[in-house]
């Protein structure tokens, strides 16, 4: 492995940051991952990405990209999480369903779909969860029943990020329910426009509204929505979920907050017995999160030589997501009754993110597979262990 990057890379980076001086304002503050507000910002920010192709920069030409290599992707998803650029919904359009239609899509599919994400114009959301499937996710029970040249879908879809703002949701369904649970799933493409669905707000325990309910009632889809075969949409969920979990972007928001905490220390500079307590809490989560910056860049580093990460992606996503936490744990301690200060107080520092911080940094230990999860598949996958 070859810790250094190339003076090209080097040159990209320094490019991403210019582009990033300019296009956020200089008042900005980085917002969450998740972040469903001042979505219009959000989405003009967007816009710009696609002027100069950056949408999707990693994805082949002939769809929109510029056939970056996975080290590059990696250097411009790492600049702009450190930067806390708006998402606007790019982590589901580049993340998720646009790979996935690169490789199971039709060329009608992908014809239809994939200039859109790259020209900024559509946002799409994910329809995996239901009340009763989480982490079994093939127990899902959303209904599809074939009608001629449409399927019927009746069922609920929850935890449903940014569906309030989608154009389009990929969603499981179920059309066999007689046979083996994992048998009898089938993946649509759905219009939000369509008649018969309803969502419904999620508020998160950090009070903002980036979830939702789904609920559809007799909603008729098109079979030419249909990716995949009848049946088979376990396998195209499945390369969805491998291509959702490569994101290493928290390591670099860590390391901002990483940033704002020791300059925090520098100009408090707290005596007491606690000093050298404090100093080398920084000091072990900054190596925590060096750590972790080596084991994202091996993910990139495997993908450009071929090979495909597969518990290494769990072993990035629960220990980056994890120190996540921790490191907002200590920002709410280290800052005092201070750091627990909502944003719109004017006695709030760092305009109350680390509060906020502390309160959101649970949600990427649950979503896209919770950290038990993860430690299965690590076991099983990466130290062989028995199933059960
Ligand atoms: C912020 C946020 C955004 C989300 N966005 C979306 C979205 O856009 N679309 C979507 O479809 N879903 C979304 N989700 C849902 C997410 O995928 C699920 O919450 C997740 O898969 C867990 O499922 P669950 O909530 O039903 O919990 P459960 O699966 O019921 O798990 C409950 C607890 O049991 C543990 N557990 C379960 N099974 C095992 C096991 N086999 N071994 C050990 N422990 C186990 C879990 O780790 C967890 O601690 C989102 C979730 C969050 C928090």
């Amino acid at each position: 492995m070859d810790f250094h990057f190339t003076p090209e890379q080097e040159q990209l980076r320094q490019e991403i940051r210019q582009f990033l001086k300019e296009n956020l304002p200089p008042d900005f503050r980085p917002v969450r991952p998740t972040d469903q507000d001042n979505w219009e910002f959000q989405l003009q920010f967007n816009k710009k990405l696609a002027a100069r192709k950056w949408i999707a920069p990693a994805w082949p030409p002939e769809y929109g990209g510029l056939g970056w290599s996975h080290i590059q992707q990696m250097i411009f998803a790492e600049e702009l999480a450190y930067a806390g650029a708006p998402d606007g919904g790019r982590v589901f359009n580049v993340g998720m369903i646009g790979p996935t239609l690169i490789v199971h899509g039709t060329e009608e599919q992908k014809r239809e779909h994939l200039p859109r994400i790259t020209n900024a114009e559509v946002v799409w959301c994910q329809g995996y969860s239901e009340p009763g499937a989480g982490s079994d996710l093939a127990s899902l029970q959303t209904r599809a029943v074939r009608d001629g040249d449409d399927y019927i879908v009746n069922g609920q879809k929850i935890w449903t990020t940014g569906a309030h703002h989608a154009d389009w949701m990929f969603m499981l369904v179920r059309t066999d329910p007689d046979a083996p649970k994992h048998r009898g799933i089938t993946f649509l493409l759905v219009d939000m426009k369509t008649p018969g669905i309803t969502v419904r707000p999620i508020v998160n325990m950090a009070g903002y509204h980036e979830f939702n309910e789904v609920f559809f009632e007799d909603v008729r889809v098109p079979v030419k929505n249909r990716v995949g075969e009848e049946n088979r949409g376990w396998y195209v969920a499945m390369t969805l979920l491998d291509f959702e979990r490569s994101n290493v972007a928290s390591i670099a928001g860590n390391q901002r907050t990483l940033e704002t905490l020791a300059q925090h220390l520098r100009e408090r500079k707290p005596g007491g017995p606690y000093r050298d307590v404090l100093r080398h809490k920084l000091a072990d989560l900054w190596i925590a999160n060096e750590t972790g910056r080596m084991l994202s860049y091996r993910i990139a580093w495997m993908q450009d030589h071929g090979q495909v990460p597969n518990y290494e992606a769990s072993v990035i996503k629960v220990f980056a997501t994890e120190l996540g936490q921790k490191i907002m744990n200590f920002g709410v301690n280290l800052l005092g009754l201070y750091g627990q200060l909502e944003p719109d107080s004017k006695y709030a520092l760092y305009g109350g993110a680390i509060e906020k911080g502390h309160l959101v940094a649970v949600a990427p230990t649950i979503y896209s597979g919770t950290s038990e999860i993860q430690r299965n598949i690590i076991a099983q996958r990466g130290l062989g262990l028995p199933r059960d």
